[in-house]
């Protein structure tokens, strides 16, 4: 899937050409993979380009770069209007956005702290992650013999780019063995999340996910999610899964910026409940699916409105 090229890139509140959005191949996160970022989707509602839950991305952005002592040179105001304006400059209706904070050129040293820190923020269409009939068939995916990272290693609440050297290969693995992702355990064997994705189960009516201790990423889908479970009555338990309890469960789904609520018909080539999308995940991806493209009233504030340029909007 390559990157559909847009015109415009921002980086440290000045909009440039994407063209120029160039960084030096001796910056300190090239070799020590010392930046945090987001992915984020805008999605085309009747109402208009909205992104969806701006404020918790940008939010979780700030979090991530303060693990790792990086001072953001803008405000979580800032960068949430910055991504408004990106995507109103790139003319685009619906879109992925992708927020980085990185440590520039400066230093060589494995410290950080004398590279400066830059933030760009830039977007392109993007469609269905896991494939076009990901979201009604489901995929197939495989137990990963790669672990998560120990939480007293690399810290899972982070997003930051070195953690995707595990997801690499996690899906690597995955995807040279067939599979269309792969789902790692935690470092105790319990299971942890998909190499992008957080990981839900279906067992007699009641969902299950792992819980923050299980080294996953706190996925922004995944709360969404368990807040449209407890709209919807769906009870939840945030419990520690065995893995065998993944074969067992009568349906699995992933959840991700990228992957949506993507069911899950077979792991490891065991079929998980009938092989095909559950109820219980067809009435969580409709819910989902409706407050998105603004089809069912936004109750729980998860959409920011993109202001369409005034030549744009007589269509
Ligand atoms: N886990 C990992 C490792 C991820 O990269 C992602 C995608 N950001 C997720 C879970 C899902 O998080 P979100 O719903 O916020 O996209």
């Amino acid at each position: 899937m390559g990157i559909e090229k847009t015109e415009k890139i921002w980086r440290n509140g000045k909009l440039i050409a994407w063209d120029d959005a160039n960084i030096h191949v001796l910056s300190h996160v090239v070799s020590y993979g010392s930046a945090v970022f987001e992915g984020i989707r805008c999605y085309q509602t009747k109402q208009g380009p909205a992104v969806f839950r701006l404020r918790d991305h940008m939010q979780r952005m700030i979090h991530s770069a303060k693990i790792y002592r990086m001072d953001l040179p803008a405000s979580l105001d800032e960068l949430c209007q910055a991504a408004i304006d990106v995507v109103r400059a790139n003319k685009m209706d619906s879109c992925y956005i992708r927020p980085i904070a990185l440590r520039g050129y400066g230093d060589v040293g494995v410290s950080p702290l004398a590279s400066p820190v830059e933030v760009y923020i830039a977007c392109w269409a993007w469609g269905a992650y896991l494939g076009s009939d990901a979201l009604e068939q489901g995929v197939d995916v495989c137990v990963s013999s790669w672990a998560r990272m120990a939480p007293n290693t690399l810290p899972a609440m982070a997003k930051a780019a070195a953690n995707y050297m595990n997801s690499q290969l996690i899906r690597m693995e995955a995807v040279i063995n067939g599979y269309a992702e792969g789902i790692a355990l935690d470092p105790s064997g319990l299971v942890s999340e998909g190499s992008g994705e957080n990981v839900f189960l279906v067992v007699d009516g009641t969902v299950w996910t792992p819980p923050i201790s299980a080294c996953g990423l706190q996925g922004i889908t995944r709360a969404s999610l368990l807040t449209l479970c407890e709209d919807l009555k769906i009870p939840v338990r945030e419990q520690s899964v065995p893995r065998e309890m993944l074969y067992l469960a009568d349906e699995v789904f992933l959840s991700g910026t990228a992957a949506e609520l993507t069911p899950l018909r077979s792991i490891d080539k065991i079929q998980i409940g009938k092989g095909r999308r559950g109820p219980i995940t067809q009435q969580l991806q409709e819910e989902f699916f409706a407050i998105i493209r603004g089809a069912k009233p936004d109750r729980h504030n998860w959409l920011t409105p993109v202001p369409v340029p005034a030549s744009a909007a007589v269509r």
